[in-house]
């Protein structure tokens, strides 16, 4: 006889359905016609206890497409709202997703498990429910360079073609992607809860997101305040890792913004090439909203909206509750600051020994001469990290990649950073590798990749797509995907939220 794990490899315990009855759509995905396995994330899947053989057979293709479901799987649209572009949408939610179930991985974590692409759901408005094939490796190939970097990451499983047509502007294959994160619960459920059904929903939901995502606070005295501070906390840390590696999410809308500080939803968003706060690329961003140097401050207004459901929790007199919530919105600058710093001292490879201060401006300005020489923000860094490693003259006179020899200003910050660094530091060193990718995924090799494969030639895709799982490395064969981009490809290019 099969052991149990053999008979049911996904043990699923779905704690959201138990926990949030009233605030989702039970709902059956729609059969793909003709579903073909493109991409299998073996990695992830070990992660999570599941048989990787199993899930590339022609059941778990079926599984992976939603012909089938596991044992245990209880599918649902989550419901939610969310503030798009500064506007309260009070009726969002899973419009072309389904969360199959939740999952324990081999690390005792709970993961859910989500289709994408699988068909209409009560959410999704005039929207098809589908997903066109593009963007479901779009999302697959981003979010794995982002876990190769260790930024906190939704993450996908397998990427199947359905063997149906979307529409879009013209027909598109369509695809399913099976997506992995901690929990899809968006700053957009709390307000969804808080619109909708009031207080004492928004504790349920409080509840089951402490318990998932932040047991310590169990026995806080006020248990909400504190989970305000914490989401802030984590959404902090998360906006400073996107900063470091050049991320443009593009879209954060609360809707879009995980309440465990992972990123999900990849629609739109980008790598900057050349250093530009003010860098855009989505095309609905008309007015730079979600720029590259704008995240923080957006992520501290999202995190507003998440206070404002949290209100009558924190504490039942209005003005108090008010006062004690904006402390926690007010800190979130200098939390975020802190973990910038420390996310440039990594780069820049400096101790904690300097002051913050000092530290700050020798970054500041930094960026100033990145942005007048027009450097391109990663190999910049990398070449630092290069320079941090040689020894003599290459050490002490910036190279002529980065500036001119009778650029006295360069030269003069140059010295700054020498000083600073004082003695050779291993452990510095190692770190500045980690913070400094040699690779990440360039929005025009990204976008060639994916040209290949939309028709039919997935071998380029795969060979990034390997490439980016070892950001940090050289590799010689890969300097075609280390370049910049022409700069006419990044002038005119433009990304669009993930049809
Ligand atoms: P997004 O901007 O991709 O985060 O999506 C915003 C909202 O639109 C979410 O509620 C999605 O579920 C919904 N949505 C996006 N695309 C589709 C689609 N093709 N069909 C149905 N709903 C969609
Ligand atoms: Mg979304």
């Amino acid at each position: 006889m099969p052991s149990p794990a053999t008979a049911n490899p996904l043990r699923f315990d779905n704690s959201y359905a138990r926990d949030l009855q009233g605030h989702y759509a039970l709902w059956q995905p729609e059969p793909a016609p003709a579903p073909r396995l493109l991409c299998l994330n073996r990695a992830l899947a070990d992660e999570l206890g599941l048989d990787a053989d199993m899930l590339a057979s022609p059941d778990g293709i079926d599984l992976l497409a939603g012909n089938r479901l596991p044992p245990g799987a209880e599918p649902l649209a989550q419901a939610y709202a969310g503030h798009q572009f500064g506007h309260f949408s009070p009726q969002l939610g899973d419009g072309r997703a389904l969360l199959i179930g939740e999952l324990i991985d081999r690390h005792g974590q709970r993961r859910d498990l989500v289709l994408k692409g699988s068909g209409r759901t009560p959410f999704s408005r005039n929207g098809d429910g589908k997903y066109a094939l593009g963007p479901a490796l779009r999302e697959y190939l981003i979010g794995e360079a982002m876990a190769a970097h260790g930024i906190p990451t939704s993450r996908a499983l397998a990427v199947v073609a359905s063997g149906e047509q979307v529409w879009r502007q013209h027909a598109l294959p369509g695809a399913i992607l099976t997506r992995v994160a901690a929990s899809h619960i968006r700053i957009g459920t709390f307000e969804y809860l808080a619109a909708h059904h009031g207080p004492d929903s928004v504790r349920r939901l409080a509840k089951h997101v402490i318990a998932r995502h932040y047991p310590a606070l169990h026995d806080a005295a006020n248990p909400w305040l504190e989970l305000l501070r914490a989401v802030a906390d984590r959404q902090a840390a998360l906006v400073a890792r996107w900063l470091g590696v050049g991320f443009i999410h593009g879209v954060m809308n609360t809707d879009n913004m995980a309440i465990s500080g992972e990123t999900i939803d990849y629609g739109p968003c980008a790598f900057i090439e050349s250093y530009a706060p003010d860098a855009v690329f989505s095309s609905i961003d008309r007015d730079g909203r979600y720029a590259y140097g704008q995240q923080a401050e957006i992520a501290q207004w999202n995190l507003a909206r998440l206070a404002e459901t949290l209100l009558p929790l924190i504490d039942t007199e209005q003005k108090r509750a008010v006062q004690a919530a904006i402390r926690v919105i007010e800190e979130f600058p200098g939390v975020h600051r802190g973990y910038w710093l420390s996310m440039m001292r990594d780069k820049l490879g400096l101790d904690t020994q300097g002051r913050a201060d000092d530290d700050r401006q020798l970054a500041d300005d930094w960026f100033a001469l990145l942005q007048r020489r027009q450097l391109d923000f990663t190999n910049a860094f990398r070449h630092l990290y290069d320079a941090a490693c040689a020894s003599g003259i290459e050490r002490d006179q910036p190279p002529a990649s980065l500036a001119a020899s009778d650029d006295n200003e360069f030269a003069a910050w140059w010295q700054r950073w020498r000083n600073r660094q004082m003695q050779r530091d291993e452990i510095l060193l190692a770190r500045m590798c980690q913070a400094n990718p040699w690779l990440i995924p360039r929005n025009h090799r990204v976008e060639a990749v994916l040209e290949a494969a939309q028709t039919g030639d997935l071998a380029p895709y795969n060979d990034l797509l390997e490439r980016l799982r070892a950001p940090a490395t050289e590799q010689p064969a890969a300097t075609d995907d280390a370049r910049p981009a022409p700069a006419a490809f990044t002038t005119t290019y433009r990304t669009f939220c993930g049809t």
